[in-house]
């Protein structure tokens, strides 16, 4: 492939190549708390109702309804009492009331509950002051759910309400789908591994760890290679051992540039299917994506602002639909941005900023320069602000997307 060749891609373009090339893992079964933010992959159907029996929603006096609907004052006798987690025999007839706590059991006869608040206790007797309606205070066996019935679905994203709904439903592992790993490989002849002091002209690897740390934040669980050196070999050897490791997916850094050594893209081309494209997008432009024996690889640009772009745009879908989800939108606000803003590239931009909220929505203020060497601009940002391709200016003022990075 001649080496200025590549094809210029959007970002829709980019990133639907790349969905359509990465698919969902298989299945893992895992203790009820590591499942949180996981897909689960089985029907969960109900055991038993719940709750199991009638019971209780408030503290007060299990009574007939049809005993306390009609006059008021009514003198019931008080026969008994039951508690949460203790069935009793006891039977409420007419004319009879037992004390009640939440969550306790109906004794047989009653069927209505009567708050502690709406009685006076006279000895052995008490008294109704306000009436309820028939069944009032009580909760049916299997309100919440019914025995047997489909509670959640395959595909179900589990959030702690859907945790605690797999609690009561008895399910201590759960199947849910196949959670990433992720080799992250840096490359660069100038790029030195954090334990070691940089020489002259030498750069500690910071992309590997923002990548790493957006893999871990997206829900992969990513492994830092050491940096290979910009030889073709080292590269190549950097990627089998990604392999051999059993990543799911390799994200490399650096090598990717027209008029860089080009090597992430030789290496790649000899190993696997592999694709290399202009981005029509800043920062990012270069980058590749294949398929390297079976397992995607992302290429992503060297430039520090530029990688972690590339990661939160591509890696991040990728991997939430790898983990089996299937909504990967990123949240956005609109925002008013604070200066015009003038290019004539056609470019989609992606500038760093801030979100200062005010009384007419947010302000989006530029975190200073924007190159795309310069994390800072990340640090300070709260998101990205997304310039569209067709605007060479925007005035002050004017309402734009912002894709917030929290
Ligand atoms: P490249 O894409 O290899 O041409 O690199 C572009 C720029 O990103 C160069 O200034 C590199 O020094 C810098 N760079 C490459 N890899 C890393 C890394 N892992 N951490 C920080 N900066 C990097
Ligand atoms: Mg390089």
């Amino acid at each position: 492939m001649d080496d200025r060749r590549r094809d210029v891609l959007s970002v829709e373009q980019a990133l639907s190549r790349i969905l359509a090339a990465v698919h969902v893992l298989d299945t893992e079964r895992v203790p009820l708390l590591d499942a949180v933010g996981r897909v689960l992959s089985a029907l969960v159907t109900a055991d038993r109702d719940i709750p199991p029996a009638a019971n209780s929603a408030m503290d007060g006096f299990a009574v007939q309804g049809a005993d306390v609907t009609k006059a008021n004052p009514v003198r019931l006798r008080l026969v008994g009492e039951v508690s949460a987690g203790h069935p009793s025999g006891l039977a409420i007839g007419s004319g009879q009331a037992a004390r009640i706590m939440t969550g306790a059991p109906i004794p047989s006869g009653a069927d209505t509950v009567v708050r502690f608040e709406d009685t006076r206790t006279d000895g052995g007797w008490i008294e109704i002051l306000t009436a309820p309606r028939v069944g009032a205070n009580v909760r049916a066996a299997g309100e919440d759910v019914r025995a047997g019935q489909a509670v959640l679905y395959p595909g179900k994203v589990l959030r702690p309400q859907e945790i605690g709904m797999l609690a009561a439903l008895g399910c201590a592992n759960v199947l849910v789908v196949r959670t990433p790993r992720v080799a992250v490989l840096p490359t660069g002849d100038e790029v030195v591994a954090l334990d070691q002091v940089p020489g002259p002209g030498q750069i500690r690897d910071a992309n590997s760890y923002t990548i790493a740390a957006q893999v871990q934040r997206y829900g992969g669980v990513p492994f830092v290679l050491d940096v290979a050196r910009d030889e073709e070999a080292l590269i190549r050897q950097g990627v089998r051992e990604a392999i051999d490791r059993g990543a799911d997916l390799v994200i490399t850094s650096g090598g990717v540039s027209i008029g860089d050594f080009d090597l992430v893209k030789q290496v790649l081309a000899s190993e696997g299917e592999m694709h290399f494209w202009s981005l029509n997008m800043k920062p990012g432009r270069p980058m590749a994506f294949g398929v390297v024996a079976g397992v995607p690889l992302l290429g992503l640009p060297g430039n520090p602002v530029a990688a972690m772009i590339s990661t939160e745009l591509f890696a991040r879908p990728a991997l939430l639909k790898m983990q089996g989800h299937n909504d990967w939108a990123m949240r956005k606000v609109q925002a008013r941005i604070t200066q015009s803003i003038r290019r004539k590239d056609r470019r989609r931009h992606y500038l760093r900023v801030q979100l200062h909220e005010t009384a007419a929505g947010y302000d989006a203020r530029l975190t200073g320069d924007q190159g795309s060497g310069i994390l800072n601009s990340l640090v300070q940002a709260d998101g990205l602000a997304v310039i569209r391709e067709e605007h060479d200016h925007l005035p002050a003022g004017a309402l734009v997307e912002v894709i917030l990075l929290e």
